[in-house]
């Protein structure tokens, strides 16, 4: 045990799923040549003016809706100077003092928040703004590039309070945010389309302190894993310099990804005066009580919310439930199976054990999977009322997968359906006992574990399509008398 303890803070940009960019009407879309995707008003030409973009700030709001936040009912656009190549105006709209979203929270749940085992914990929210995106830039040999596609793009940048204490939890609330906001179809949160970038805050303090250490800030992170990494290598770094006396200073790291360590990029003394004001050709956005209602109605359940439902009404484990919720593809698919089966769980078990694998295997969405949640509950079941096998079963769902059959259908053609049939078996029984003397006599001389090798013997002389316990049974009357 460390007798230190980290404290994290994240601020994560989101792109938001619109049409179009922000303050103009060109389209909102990644993967163009550069640069045409433009227009006057995201060049930053003097003499034009932006125009709002609705969806973005409905969308910003149901972000916010989704993480308990206080919607505001006043807010304004502010102006953020500062001068750089990927600016074209030489200024930013951005939010300062009157963000859309505020005091919100959000849920996450993982290994070792407070020990070993699952937990749930939730992080705090300080606020959700809505902003423009700026150009992007690319460094060659001799140059840089800029592509102004990305200016303008509508941009919300999502704020934690500093209630991380792990690495672990903050790759957790990454996933949680990603997951809400697919959620709730506000952004794909792409991260190799750079549709969410996260800046980290950390920290460290002796465990029981109350005051918070110097905080460093680490940039340019462009994975949930580079992130868990990088947040490992500076809390580490940073209890190593106390220890060796040394003292912290608030500065900017970035994060050498090949070499797996942080590295100075600048100290406190650069930080910026943003010289913000009340962007002045946008009017103030007021929303009414009526219109945040009618989004949230519009908004589906929280995945925390499902997962809690899975756990109730289908009686699965929390964490086969935040299994199933992590994407709402599947979350959808399971419910949707779910409610033709007797037993969900065995539906549950599938899905997680043998579809999700298949899927990333073949690199479908479950969307476009060929077993469909019906044909799934089909399969689930024969398993049910006992005419295959649970081994059968996997044979009859690859079947199923690679060519979309029914369940039923691939039982009936394959003739796979599972023996019952009390004589059948015993005639494989007695085969299985004529055939091993040997151990025959070690069962009976007391070892009993050789049970295990003539089930064995008899599903293989029944082609696997015997009914397991029944074979127990009948072997242990004609073993014991
Ligand atoms: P700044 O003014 O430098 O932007 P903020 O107070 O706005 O700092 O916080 C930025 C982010 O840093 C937030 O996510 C916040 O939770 C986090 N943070 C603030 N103080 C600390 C700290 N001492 N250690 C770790 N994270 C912190
Ligand atoms: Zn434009
Ligand atoms: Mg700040």
């Amino acid at each position: 045990m460390s007798k230190y303890e980290a404290v994290i803070g994240l601020e994560v940009h989101i792109q938001v799923r619109t049409e179009t960019k922000m303050f103009c009407s060109c389209p909102n879309k990644y993967g163009e040549p550069p640069n045409t995707l433009v227009c006057p008003v995201c060049m930053g030409y003097p003499g034009v003016l932006p125009t709002p973009n609705k969806e973005a700030i409905m969308r910003t709001v149901a972000a916010g809706v989704m993480c308990s936040c206080q919607i505001a009912e006043f807010s304004k656009f502010d102006r953020k100077s500062y001068f750089y190549p990927d600016m074209p105006k030489n200024y930013q709209i951005s939010q300062y003092d009157l963000p859309f979203c505020s005091n919100g929270r959000i849920h996450i749940y993982g290994k070792g928040f407070s020990g070993a085992e699952m937990a749930d914990k939730y992080i705090g929210l300080t606020r959700i703004h809505l902003e423009e995106d700026v150009a992007k830039l690319t460094h060659f040999a001799n140059c840089s590039g800029v592509d102004y596609n990305r200016a303008g793009v509508p941009l919300m940048e999502c704020v934690s309070e500093p209630d991380m204490r792990t690495a672990d939890e903050a790759y957790a609330y990454l996933t949680a945010l990603k997951q809400i906001m697919q959620y709730a179809g506000i952004s794909d949160c792409d991260m190799e389309k750079g549709q969410m970038r996260c800046d980290v805050n950390v920290s460290i303090r002796l465990v029981g302190a109350e005051k918070f250490g110097t905080k460093i800030e680490i940039k340019n992170l462009n994975s949930f894993r580079s992130i868990h990494r990088s947040l490992e290598y500076e809390i580490w770094r940073q209890e190593k310099v106390l220890e060796e006396g040394g003292k912290l200073t608030q500065e900017t790291r970035g994060w050498h990804d090949d070499r797996n360590e942080t590295y100075l990029m600048r100290s406190k003394e650069s930080a910026h005066d943003y010289r913000y004001f009340p962007e002045p050709d946008l009017m103030p956005i007021t929303l009414t009580p009526e219109q945040i209602e009618e989004i949230r109605l519009k908004l589906p359940e929280l995945p925390e919310t499902t997962r809690d439902r899975f756990v109730r009404d289908y009686d699965l484990t929390p964490y086969d439930a935040h299994v199933l919720t992590l994407e709402k593809t599947v979350s959808e698919y399971f419910d949707n199976g779910a409610k033709l089966v007797k037993t969900p769980k065995i539906m549950a078990n599938w899905i997680i054990s043998e579809l999700l694998r298949e899927l990333a295997k073949s690199e479908t969405a479950i969307t476009d999977c060929r077993i469909t949640p019906e044909k799934l509950a089909g399969l689930v079941k024969l398993i049910e009322d006992n005419t295959i096998s649970g081994k059968i079963a996997k044979d009859v769902f690859v079947e199923m997968f690679n060519l979309g059959k029914d369940a039923k259908t691939v039982v009936d053609e394959k003739g796979l359906v599972q023996v019952t049939d009390s004589s059948a078996i015993e005639t494989f029984v007695v085969q299985a006992i004529e055939m091993n003397p040997a151990q025959v006599e070690q069962y009976r001389s007391g070892k009993t574990m050789v049970l295990q090798f003539f089930v064995g013997q008899v599903m293989k002389l029944s082609k696997g399509k015997a009914n397991p316990q029944l074979v127990v049974e009948l072997l242990k009357s004609k073993l014991d008398s």
